[in-house]
């Protein structure tokens, strides 16, 4: 007897709602919801493909103890008491920051990877948190802290209604895009031209986003900065920039011109390998369009200058006047958004709080960068990292120089994974706690409401009850807090009612809150969900902007529109000043660097990554259904630069960087402008230990064995992942 269940896709950004198909405890099929209000409908290959992943026999059913040297299958019991015999001792010998935190891209796509790891960090008191991020976005938290006083205050372009929209580094038609939660951004960019808009895209590759294009630039790899100082330059230079009401409520507009003075179209013209012409013409386009928003993602933030090209974004969409409003760059209003606050000045955004032992790389946000975990463990001394908790993280395949960090992990005296496979991480771990698949657990995206180009909020139910011995993904965090606790056998429920208990009591005195003034214990009794994490739900949405209850949403199964995304301004503001600032300390102390890459001679060939529609990070190699086609971990390289250099489309080459070198299969294609080769990351699939069969036997390259982990964005600690020099040799 078949039935079908509706589940938000955890698999990209785009948050799709999708209706599976089930049929005896078995996702079956799935198809876009076509009354989502969100997604009305849309799916890609990969939410297609959610059975298949769901039911993927690789996937460990229960947990895993290491045992004379061997992982074995344990009960849960026994996983948890592992785990509280080994950490606490370890923090009490050798303190709180002898145990590290990594945080994989998966748990922004979890209910459970949004509400625990903050309480796990507390409760072991450790500075030494690892994440995705630095592998990715860190630019842009950076960058809007600094603006806006408020890391997470991201202004997404406002897709719908914009006249004109630049893409930078972004490929959506692959990705479905990446802070700028959009279900359908292809029909999204299609539409924008149907209505007479302009799409611009630059990157490296002609992509299939920069097929949808009015025009594609293909600037040199890693001058992202450079090319948006110019243009920026040319709008104050040209007296081009209006930024109207926003000029007001900003710091350091005047002082702009001046620090940008030497970023002139014709300076940054070689390096960028774009004309000054082209340069000075898409800033008057740019200036003249009604409506405009600036993006960039992955490629100008995973690159030397990643934050400087980060700010320089949003200060062009606030030169031109498009910063907050319809049509330009906005910030979304999630429905669990705290309590707002009114204008004035905040506690305001620092960076390099605290500094790594090792290497002394400033912190960013609260977290160190992953470039830099396999020193932090490998380096004696007090403070060395010996224990490690890596939750949904796989930074072997996804951080620079994965067999220093291979061989790391292999060291470390007691490590806990938290993961649904035996993969190129978890292999190394002494207890891995695998969570249910995706459709026996609920879903909210708490993330990705904050980057969504519309405002609503979708509640999932579990599609499918828990099987035989499955735990419930967020038993096994609030399970993992306690064991590390040494609390281990007291109720999981415990860490929720802790959180609703110190929500509550901060709600009923903040005047802000619609809570403000209420009875804690009566507000606990009112809150309605049968788990722990429900009542936690239900309470932020109650605290939030929209008076909303989890039962609202449970009652809309399609989710609930909440209109299109609005003016925020100033309230969104967290800075000291209380305004936008504009042009702040340490990136100003990063200009002279920039202007000083100017007359640097550009490496003859760079590399480049590239995202495909069926993949996504080291995920989802392990589904048949998403293998093969163009989902290839290929080498493109241009066809002149394969003459130059003796290379034939579909033979060998090796590729050599600073950290080592790969043989790779060759792809000959103008997709690619020459002086830039392309390989896919997430690959690499051949080591021995992990239990992925169908991943293995097409295991691929790991394109960051190619870095050794010293490059980086110097103000966020992101790793250079692009832009980065190769040399290549044919192999017979
Ligand atoms: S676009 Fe993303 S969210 Fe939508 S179906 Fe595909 S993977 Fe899922």
């Amino acid at each position: 007897m078949s039935r079908t269940a509706l589940r938000i896709c955890p698999l990209c950004e785009a948050t799709c709602g999708l209706t599976l198909t089930l049929a005896d405890g078995a996702v079956t099929g799935a198809r876009g919801d076509r009354e989502d209000v969100f997604s009305r409908g849309f799916i890609c290959p990969k939410g297609a493909a959610f059975g298949a992943l769901d039911s993927d026999p690789d996937r460990l059913r229960g947990p895993l103890v290491r045992r004379a040297g061997r992982l074995r299958e344990a009960t849960w019991e026994e996983a948890f008491d592992a785990i509280t015999a080994a950490v606490p001792a370890l923090v009490r010998e050798y303190g709180a920051q002898s145990v590290g935190v990594v945080l994989g891209n998966p748990n922004v796509h979890t209910m459970a990877g949004a509400l625990y790891p903050p309480l796990l960090l507390k409760a072991l008191g450790t500075r030494n948190l690892f994440t995705a991020s630095t592998l990715d976005q860190m630019p842009k938290h950076v960058s809007s802290g600094l603006l806006f006083g408020d890391p997470f205050a991201i202004p997404v372009p406002d897709l719908d209604r914009t006249d004109f929209l630049l893409l930078l580094g972004a490929n959506p038609v692959e990705s479905n895009g990446s802070l700028c939660t959009a279900p359908d951004f292809p029909g999204r960019l299609k539409a924008l031209r149907a209505r007479g808009g302009t799409l611009v895209v630059v990157d490296p590759r002609r992509t299939r986003t920069a097929a949808l294009a009015d025009r594609h630039l293909a600037p040199r790899p890693g001058s992202d900065a450079l090319l948006l100082a110019a243009l920026a330059h040319t709008l104050i230079e040209e007296k081009l920039a209006a930024p109207g009401a926003l000029e007001e409520l900003s710091q350091g507009i005047g002082e702009l011109g001046a620090a940008l003075g030497s970023f002139t179209p014709e300076a940054v013209s070689p390096a960028c390998d774009l004309t000054a012409a082209e340069i000075r013409t898409l800033a008057r386009e740019l200036a003249a369009a009604p409506t405009a928003a600036v993006y960039g993602r992955i490629g100008s933030c995973t690159v030397e200058y990643g934050t400087l090209a980060s700010w320089l974004v949003d200060v062009l969409n606030i030169l031109t006047g498009n910063l907050d409003r319809p049509g330009g760059a906005l910030f979304p209003l999630s429905a669990t958004a705290p309590p707002g606050r009114p204008a004035g000045p905040g506690k305001g955004f620092a960076l390099g709080r605290w500094s790594s032992r090792v290497g002394g790389h400033p912190e960013a946000k609260g977290e160190l960068p992953m470039a830099a975990l396999a020193e932090e463990i490998e380096t004696p001394g007090e403070g060395r990292i010996r224990a490690l908790l890596a939750v949904a993280a796989n930074p072997v395949l996804s951080a620079p120089d994965g067999d220093r960090l291979d061989r790391a992990l292999a060291g470390l005296d007691f490590m806990v994974s938290v993961d649904p496979y035996l993969n190129e991480t978890s292999r190394h771990a002494h207890v891995v706690l695998p969570p249910p698949p995706p459709s026996r657990s609920a879903h909210f995206d708490f993330a990705f409401n904050g980057f969504a180009v519309r405002n609503q909020a979708r509640y999932s139910p579990a599609a499918v009850p828990l099987e035989g011995e499955g735990m419930d993904e967020c038993e096994i965090h609030a399970r993992l807090i306690l064991a590390v606790s040494g609390l281990h056998g007291a109720p999981p429920e415990a860490v929720d009612e802790r959180v609703i208990a110190d929500t509550l009591a901060r709600a009923v005195t903040d005047p802000h809150s619609p809570l403000h003034g209420g009875d804690p214990q009566e507000l606990a009794r009112l809150l309605n969900g049968t788990t722990g994490p429900e009542r936690r739900l239900d309470l932020m949405l109650r605290t939030g902007p929209y008076d909303l209850t989890l039962d609202d949403l449970r009652q809309a199964p399609h989710g609930i529109d909440l209109g299109p995304l609005r003016p925020r301004l100033p309230g969104v503001l967290k800075t000291r000043s209380g305004r936008i600032e504009l042009l702040p300390d340490p990136i100003a102390a990063e200009l002279p660097r920039l202007r000083a890459a100017l007359a640097e001679r550009p490496a003859a060939l760079v590399l480049v990554g590239r995202r495909h529609l069926r993949s996504n990070n080291s995920w989802l190699h392990n589904v048949p259904a998403l293998t093969g086609g163009s989902n290839r971990c290929t080498l493109h390289v241009h066809p002149h630069d394969a003459e130059r250099l003796g290379l034939v489309d579909g033979g060998q080459a090796r590729i050599t960087a600073e950290g080592g070198s790969l043989e790779v299969p060759v792809e000959v294609t103008d997709a690619v402008r020459s002086g830039v080769v392309s390989l896919p990351h997430g690959w690499g699939h051949d080591r021995a230990g992990s239990r992925l069969s169908v991943a293995a036997a097409v295991p691929g390259a790991n394109v960051n064995q190619l870095l050794d982990g010293t490059r980086m964005d110097r103000l966020s600690g992101t790793a250079v992942l692009n832009g980065f020099p190769v040399e290549l040799t044919p192999l017979p």
